[in-house]
């Protein structure tokens, strides 16, 4: 799923801490800086800060609650 980033999205995942990213999640190989599950897009922080641009959820997101 992609959301387009706007103004009140910034507002409310800041509010919320909003996690998405995955480095936050259990399924990124921080060593390797990739998927264990082979996704080549990786929904990322950054991805947060462009206004006009797009935010992708991955489905498979799972807090990582040790980060
Ligand atoms: S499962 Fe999705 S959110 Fe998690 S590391 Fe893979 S691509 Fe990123």
């Amino acid at each position: 799923v992609k959301h387009p980033v706007n103004a009140q999205l910034q507002r409310e995942a800041a509010r919320f801490a909003l996690r998405f990213a995955c480095e936050d999640c259990v399924h990124f190989d921080a060593d390797r800086v990739r998927c264990t599950h082979g996704y080549v897009e990786r929904p990322s922080r950054a991805d947060l800060a462009e206004l006009g641009g797009l935010l992708a959820f991955c489905k498979e997101f799972e807090l990582d609650e040790g980060k």
